[in-house]
């Protein structure tokens, strides 16, 4: 779509990526979900990715998530999801947004969500609870209202209510 960009850069599908990732078969790779607003510029970012709702998800290895989050968001992503992790919320299974948990309470500000930064963990039965289910994904999510909220759950059993650790 743009004219500069790289005709090998985003050719072919990124689709089964993403379904490859949402289902724990990427566990090297994290995805991240960026609105329009936090795209870069020149589009590089929008070409690696999957166009969703108001934005693109991109399904990346660690490295380059990590590069294209910051250049997108201007946070470091680790940094971002240790903010995050203290507060529950809703991020949907696609990863192409969430629901705020402040949304309730404040009702007049704007809650869509703008980025998320997500990666899979592999099943770890010494850790048990959660992880002893299977494979979990850890979402992350920043507000337009300023709350950032976080959201994890076992790799195909997608559930909206928050995971209890045992
Ligand atoms: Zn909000």
């Amino acid at each position: 779509m743009t004219d500069d960009a790289d005709p090998g850069a985003g050719a072919g599908s990124d689709d089964g990526k993403l379904a490859a990732f949402l289902a724990g078969e990427r566990l090297d790779d994290v995805a991240i979900y960026l609105t329009h607003d936090h795209l870069d510029e020149r589009g590089k970012i929008a070409n690696m990715g999957e166009a969703v709702d108001e934005g693109v998800v991109l399904v990346v290895p660690g490295d380059d998530g990590r590069r294209a989050f910051a250049a997108g968001t201007g946070m470091d992503p680790m940094q971002f999801a240790k903010g995050a992790m203290d507060r529950d919320g809703v991020v949907y299974p696609d990863l192409s947004g969430g629901e705020c948990p402040d949304a309730v309470a404040k009702p007049e500000a704007d809650h869509r969500a703008e980025f998320v930064f997500a990666f899979g963990e592999e099943r770890n039965e010494g850790v048990g609870g959660l992880y002893a289910e299977g494979d979990v994904m850890h979402a992350y999510a920043h507000c337009r209202c300023g709350t950032d909220y976080s959201h994890k759950w076992v790799m195909g059993e997608y559930s909206e209510e928050p995971a209890v650790e045992g």
